[in-house]
């Protein structure tokens, strides 16, 4: 059965029957007290009668705490809350973005769904929220291979690119890690790529254990002696090596794989991006590289994973840039 024709993603009491069965395997949970399962539900209160519904509208997933005796629904606390998107939408969007390869910008958002540009701003941002992984165990943790490389993307912000300039110094830079055995990928958006810079990255974000692989690049050059790694090895794209002859383990393929679909998705669909969110939308290909097919999840169960993490992720922000 398609996913998209799940009753959840039109029928908003099942949205809300969905999300609950989700957040709450223990049954309600009072978000004011904080007590589990002592609420019993509210049925057949409306909202307030206006022109548009002058019936008013029927609240769905109401429920009422024993304990303290306030209302709540499962939109409390999460990125649904004080959104006025119905809640089968917010699942339709959730299944969009994890399941679009390169990602869907909000003006698509805002065309698929017939909500508002704005909302659909609002509502992507907070999505990616959810996509962004808490702290990873250090990558490399059994002594594994970690490829490691840096990519451009846009335009760095208040820098105009030099007559002649060679390389990315104009654009925005975006270091990844990639642990071949775990499948994982991890981003981070640095302000240039000095060793200074990075080495404390790789120290924090790699064990110790593991081997790392780079290309040719000077901020990696004596890596294993000055971050304490157990070695590190290199390609040298430069002379057009890509994997070792002698050693065909020793390569960067798998990051520049990431990179492909990252890259493609930034300049076709993301065209935009300010500084200031880059690291949501890497959060958001890194997401979806982790959870991929091949790592055996699979487009519904990607919008799960995504839908467990709306817990506390609220955005406060106002900008749309
Ligand atoms: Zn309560």
């Amino acid at each position: 059965m398609s996913v998209l024709s799940a009753p959840y993603m039109h029928d908003e009491a099942a949205a809300f029957a969905h999300v609950e069965a989700m957040l709450w395997p223990q049954g309600p949970v009072c978000p004011h007290c904080g007590v589990v399962d002592r609420a019993y539900r509210l049925t057949g209160v409306r909202t307030k009668a206006t022109v548009k519904n002058p019936e008013g509208k029927e609240r769905h997933g109401l429920w009422k705490c024993r304990e303290c005796r306030k209302q709540f629904t499962v939109r409390k606390g999460t990125i649904f809350e004080e959104s006025h998107i119905d809640l089968h939408l917010w699942l339709q969007a959730i299944h969009l973005m994890v399941s679009s390869k390169k990602g869907i910008s909000s003006h698509q958002m805002h065309r698929v769904l017939g909500i508002t540009y704005k909302s659909a701003w609002f509502l992507t941002h907070r999505i990616r929220e959810c996509m962004r992984d808490g702290e990873l165990a250090p990558f490399g943790g059994n002594g594994g291979p970690v490829e490691v490389d840096e990519t451009f993307i846009g335009k760095e912000p208040g820098v105009t690119k030099a007559k002649n300039a060679r390389g990315g110094s104009h654009k925005m830079k975006v270091l990844t890690l990639v642990d071949r055995e775990t499948k994982r990928a991890r981003s981070i958006v640095v302000d240039d790529l000095t060793k200074a810079t990075l080495l404390p990255i790789l120290r924090e974000k790699i064990s110790r254990e593991a081997f790392i692989l780079t290309d040719e690049a000077p901020q990696y050059k004596g890596l294993a002696a000055s971050a304490d790694f157990s070695g590190h090895d290199w390609v040298n794209h430069g002379k057009d090596e890509y994997v070792r002859r002698e050693a065909p383990e020793v390569h960067t393929n798998t990051v520049e794989g990431f990179y492909s679909i990252f890259k493609r998705g930034m300049k076709d669909v993301y065209q935009h991006c300010g500084k200031q969110h880059l690291h949501r939308y890497a959060a958001e290909f890194d997401f979806r590289y982790n959870h991929r097919i091949g790592n055996g999840v699979d487009d519904a169960e990607r919008g799960a994973i995504a839908l467990r993490s709306v817990t506390g992720k609220r955005l406060t922000y106002q900008t749309t840039n």
